[in-house]
Formats: C-alpha cells, structure tokens, sequence
C-alpha cells in the first residue's frame, strides 16, 4: 500500500525549519548541528537535538529526543499520525526507532551518504517486509540543511589545523 503525504509544501517548509532551529541550538554548544521535529495534527509535541558530545552517549541524536519527548507528551509509545522532520537522512538508531513508534511520515533535509538508512545505504523506512513502514520524503530545505553542517565542520577542520600550527610553535620554543 503506498503511504502518501498530508501537508502541503509550506507545512513541509515550515516544520523543517523548526527542526533547523533545534540543529542551531546543538550548533551553538559545539555539537554536530543535526535537529528534529515530531508533529502531531500541526502541532509540534517533540523537539530534539544533537546532544552526543554533551551527554558522552552515543544514543544522543536529535530524532531519539524528539521521539523520546513526543512519547512522554502523548503517553504512549505509538506515534500513530505523526510526521518526523529532522534535518539529516536518520541513521540505523534512529530509523529502527521511527518504525518502533510507528511515525507514520519522515521528512528529512540532508542525505548522509556515510550513514543514513532512509535511502542511502538501505531504505529501512520504506520497506515492507516490516510490519510499519513510512511515508518518505527527502531534500526538504536541503541547502539549508546541508550548509549547517558543511559550515559546522569546516569551522572544526579550521579549528584543529590552528591548534596544530599552535602546539608546533610551543614545541620549537622549547
Ligand atoms: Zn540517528
């Protein structure tokens, strides 16, 4: 059965730019800015960022936060007639949690040729061997996506490259 979308383009666009806003907020502590939104009827009940670094916990990522929020807001696991924006392509974690609560459309900014599971290295949230699958769409706000993180890591390669012209210098003082 094919799943179909209920929002119109400027839905789309505009709970894509919540989940931006959360990707700022990890951006601004030194986090991978990477932010997510759960919407239920039009209303954001879950909002997540990137927290990896901050927690030291490799679960830490904007979707399982937003999930985690949604479920608690709604008491109950099931996050039947919700959609999920999140501004990267989910990673296996993440997209094993988007079936296990049962979100039923995934819109995502970013592909994540390294990582991501909804369409670049397997599409685990459209396939229909499971018992729950989504309704998918990517490249929402794509640019907008992208360059937070294109920006956010060329500032850490920028960074490193200082540090290491920096302790060169300390080493051939002494
Ligand atoms: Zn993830």
């Amino acid at each position: 059965m094919e799943k179909i979308s209920t929002l119109t383009i400027e839905e789309k666009e505009y709970f894509m730019k919540e989940a931006i806003k959360e990707a700022k907020k990890a951006e601004l502590i030194a986090e991978v800015p990477i932010g997510a939104v759960v919407v239920l009827n039009g209303e954001i009940i879950g909002r997540g960022h990137n927290l990896r670094e901050t927690s030291q916990n490799a679960t830490a990522h904007a979707e399982m936060m937003a999930i985690q929020q949604a479920c608690a807001r709604l008491d109950n696991f099931r996050l039947e007639d919700t959609q999920l924006f999140v501004t990267l392509e989910p990673c296996p974690m993440c997209s094993g949690a988007i079936l296990l609560s049962r979100i039923d459309e995934v819109y995502f900014g970013a592909y994540d040729p390294k990582g991501g599971t909804a369409g670049s290295l397997l599409n685990l949230l459209e396939d229909q061997r499971f018992n729950h699958w989504c309704y998918l769409e990517s490249r929402v706000l794509e640019e907008e996506c992208s360059q937070l993180l294109k920006t956010f890591f060329k500032a850490l390669r920028q960074r490193k490259k200082a540090d290491k012209q920096k302790e060169k210098e300390n080493s051939e003082k002494d």
